[in-house]
C-alpha cells in the first residue's frame, strides 16, 4: 500500500478511539466544557444509556457565531495559545480534540448565543460533515446535542454494553462531576426522569447536603471533615472514619485543582495513613480536594487527563499522609467530634450522631431517667442496681465522656454510664489500642534503635538501585538500618532495627528500595516496626474472662479518652459504642 495523508475525517476518528470511550466519555468531555465556560447551571440529558441522546445546555460564556466552526475542528482550543499555557493549564480542557472526536462518530448539533450577541447560532455535523452556521434560538450559553453515537462505525458501536450499563457510567461521571464543583447546580435526566438535582452548594452544610446525596448518608455520618494548608498546598474534604470502610475502593473521590484525578502517589499517601486503622483488605472512602499552583504538576499526561504527574511527588505524599494521619488521630473514643463507631440502624446512627455532637454540652436529661433506664438494661445483664446508683451519684458536671464504670459483663465488655445514656466497651480491643499507641510514641521518642547483625548480609540489586541506596542513606538511617555499597550491583545491610531482629534484612532491604523507588518515600520500616509493636500490644493486653474491677475499668476509660484512634482497635474493629437514653426508650417501647 502506498504511504499517503489520512483525511480529517480518519484522523478524528481514531483520535475518538482514545477520548470517546463510550457515551459516559462524551458526557464528561461535555460537562467539563461547560464547566470550563464558567457555568453555573448545567443540565444534562441523556436517552437510552446516552447511545441515542447525550445532551448538555449550560449557561456560561457562550460562543460566537464565527467561532462555531473552528470549535469542531481538530486542535482548535480557546483555552492555550503557547507552551507556556500548558505548564500551568487552568482549566478541564486544552487539546482542543474532544468536539472534533465526537462529530466525527455522532450526529452533533452546537447551539450557542455567546455574551456579547443579540441572538444564537447553531451548527450541525453528521459524522464530521459540517453544514454552514445558522441562526437559532437559544438562551445566553451553549447545547451541545450527541445522537445516535457510533452510528457511523459500526464496529466500536458494538462494543458499547446495555443501556443500563451505559447509563451507570454516565451516572458515576455525572457524580464525579458534580462533586468537582460546589459553585455549579447540576440536573440530570435519563429518559425524561430526574437522576440528579443538585444547587449551587456555597457553605460547607450544603456541601455536606451534595456529598451525602451522591456519596450516601452513612459516609456523611461517618465523615470527618479536614482542612490543612502547607505553603501553597491546600488539602479539603472528607474522610470516613476507618468504622465505615469499604470491601472495594469504589468510595474514593480525589481532586486536584478541580480535576478528578486517579494518581498512585495519592493512592500510595491515603492508604499509608489508614495503614493502622483499617481491617486487612478494607478500603478507605473519603472525598478530597488538593489545590495547588498548576505549576507543579502536569496534566498533560493522559488523553482523557484522568492521571497526572507531579513534579515534587513525595511533598504531595507527605502532606496528604500527614494531613489525614492527623485527622484520623481525632477518632478517639469519647472527643467531642467523635461519632460513636457502630450503627445500630439508619435512624439510630443519626441520633446517635447528634447526641455525640452534644457531648460535652449540658444534658437535659434528667439523672432519674439515666437510673431507670440503666436498671432496665442492668437487670438484663444480672448486674445489681448499687452499682449504677454509683455511678449516678456521679455529678453531671465531672461526667467524663466514656462515663462511669459499671459492671463487666462476661469477662469481655465494659458497660459504663455517661451523659448518653450506656456506653459499651470491648475491653480487650480498647486496650490493645491503648497500649499500641503507648508503644508507638515510646519506641518514636526514643527514635528507632538499631543493632548491628553478626554476619552483614550481602544483598545482590540492580545498579539503579544501588545508586538509590547511596544517595539516600540518611532514609535508612532513619529506621535504624546501616546499608553501604560493596559493588556496583551489590550492597551490604550491616544494621537493623532492634524491633526487627527477627525479621529477614534482605527482603526488608528490598521492599524499602521499591518503596523509594514507587512513592519516593518509605513508610516501610515504619510500617514493620508498628506490626510488630501490635503484635506486642495485643499479647500484652486484657485477655478475655479475665475480670476487671471497677478501678481497672475507668483507668481504661480514661487511657481511651486520652489516646489517639482509640475509636478502633489495631485491626479497625470498633471498641466502643453507645446505646443512648432515646434508643434505650424505644426498646423498652416507652413514650409510644
Ligand atoms: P478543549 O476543551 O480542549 O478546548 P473542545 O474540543 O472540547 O476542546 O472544545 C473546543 C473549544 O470549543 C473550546 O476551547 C471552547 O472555546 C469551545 N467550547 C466548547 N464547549 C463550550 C461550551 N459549552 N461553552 C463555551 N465554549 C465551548
Ligand atoms: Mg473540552
Amino acid at each position: 500500500m502506498a504511504i499517503r495523508e489520512l483525511s480529517s475525517q480518519l484522523i478524528n476518528q481514531i483520535a475518538a478511539g482514545e477520548v470517546v470511550e463510550r457515551p459516559a466519555s462524551v458526557v464528561k468531555e461535555l460537562l467539563e466544557n461547560s464547566l470550563d465556560a464558567g457555568a453555573r447551571r448545567i443540565e444534562l440529558d441523556i436517552e437510552q444509556g446516552g447511545i441515542k441522546l447525550c445532551r448538555v445546555r449550560d449557561d456560561g460564556v457562550g460562543i460566537s457565531a464565527d467561532e462555531l466552526n473552528i470549535a469542531l475542528q481538530r486542535h482548535a482550543t480557546s483555552k492555550i495559545a503557547a507552551l507556556e499555557d500548558l505548564e500551568h493549564i487552568g482549566s478541564l480542557g486544552f487539546r482542543g480534540e474532544a468536539l472534533p472526536s465526537i462529530a466525527s462518530v455522532s450526529r452533533l448539533r452546537l447551539v450557542s448565543r455567546h455574551r456579547e450577541a443579540d441572538s444564537g447560532w447553531s451548527v450541525e455535523t453528521v459524522g464530521g460533515k459540517t453544514a454552514p452556521v445558522a441562526p437559532a434560538a437559544h438562551p445566553l450559553g451553549t447545547s451541545v446535542e450527541v445522537r445516535d453515537l457510533f452510528f457511523n462505525t459500526p464496529a466500536r458501536r458494538r462494543f458499547l454494553k446495555t443501556e443500563r450499563t451505559e447509563f451507570g457510567h454516565i451516572q458515576s461521571v455525572a457524580e464525579k462531576i458534580a462533586l468537582s464543583r460546589f459553585s455549579t447546580a447540576l440536573r440530570f435526566n435519563h429518559n425524561q426522569r430526574v437522576v440528579l438535582d443538585l444547587p449551587v452548594a456555597e457553605n460547607i452544610a450544603d456541601q455536606e447536603k451534595r456529598v451525602a446525596r451522591i456519596c450516601g448518608d452513612a459516609f456523611m455520618e461517618h465523615a470527618l471533615y479536614i482542612e490543612r494548608s502547607a505553603g501553597d498546598l491546600q488539602l479539603r474534604g472528607w474522610v470516613a472514619r476507618p468504622t465505615f470502610s469499604r470491601s472495594q475502593p469504589d468510595l474514593q473521590y480525589f481532586f486536584l485543582n478541580g480535576r478528578a484525578i486517579r494518581d498512585k502517589v495519592v493512592t500510595h499517601a491515603v492508604r499509608t495513613a489508614f495503614r493502622d486503622v483499617l481491617f486487612h483488605g478494607r478500603h478507605p472512602a473519603f472525598v478530597l480536594y488538593l489545590e495547588m499552583d498548576p505549576a507543579g504538576v502536569d496534566v498533560n499526561a493522559h488523553p482523557a487527563k484522568q492521571e497526572v504527574r507531579f513534579r515534587d511527588s513525595r511533598a504531595i505524599h507527605d502532606f496528604i499522609r500527614r494531613t489525614l494521619e492527623t485527622a484520623l488521630a481525632r477518632t478517639r473514643a469519647g472527643s467531642v467530634d467523635a461519632t460513636p463507631p457502630i450503627s445500630l440502624a439508619p435512624a439510630a446512627a443519626v441520633a446517635q450522631h447528634q447526641s455525640a455532637l452534644s457531648l460535652g454540652h449540658s444534658s437535659s436529661l434528667s439523672s432519674s431517667r439515666v437510673g431507670e433506664s440503666l436498671a432496665a438494661y442492668g437487670a438484663l445483664a444480672g448486674i445489681t442496681d448499687s452499682r449504677i446508683d454509683m455511678a449516678d451519684s456521679a455529678n453531671d458536671s465531672e461526667m467524663p465522656p466514656l462515663g462511669w464504670a459499671v459492671a463487666h459483663l462476661h469477662g469481655a465488655y465494659i458497660l459504663a454510664q455517661n451523659r448518653e445514656g450506656l456506653v459499651i466497651v470491648d475491653a480487650h480491643a480498647a486496650h490493645e489500642r491503648v497500649t499500641y499507641e503507648r508503644l508507638k510514641s515510646s519506641a518514636k521518642a526514643g527514635g528507632i534503635q538499631s543493632q548491628p547483625l553478626l554476619v552483614p548480609v550481602q544483598v545482590l540489586v540492580s545498579e539503579t538501585e544501588a545508586d538509590l541506596a547511596e544517595a539516600n542513606p540518611a532514609v535508612f538511617e532513619r529506621f535504624g538500618m546501616a546499608v553501604d555499597r560493596a559493588g556496583p550491583e551489590r550492597l551490604v545491610v550491616r544494621e537493623i532495627p532492634v524491633l526487627l531482629r527477627d525479621a529477614d534484612p534482605e527482603a526488608l532491604l528490598r521492599d524499602l528500595l521499591s518503596d523509594i523507588k514507587d512513592a519516593g518515600s518509605t513508610q516501610r520500616i515504619e510500617q514493620e516496626i508498628d506490626d510488630v509493636l501490635a503484635t506486642v500490644a495485643c499479647h500484652g493486653s486484657v485477655r478475655a474472662n479475665r475480670r476487671l474491677t471497677l478501678d481497672e475499668m475507668n483507668a481504661l476509660l480514661r487511657d481511651m479518652e486520652m489516646t489517639e484512634r482509640s475509636d478502633q482497635c489495631n485491626h479497625g474493629r470498633p471498641t466502643w459504642t453507645v446505646l443512648s437514653l432515646q434508643e434505650l426508650d424505644r426498646l423498652f417501647a416507652r413514650g409510644r
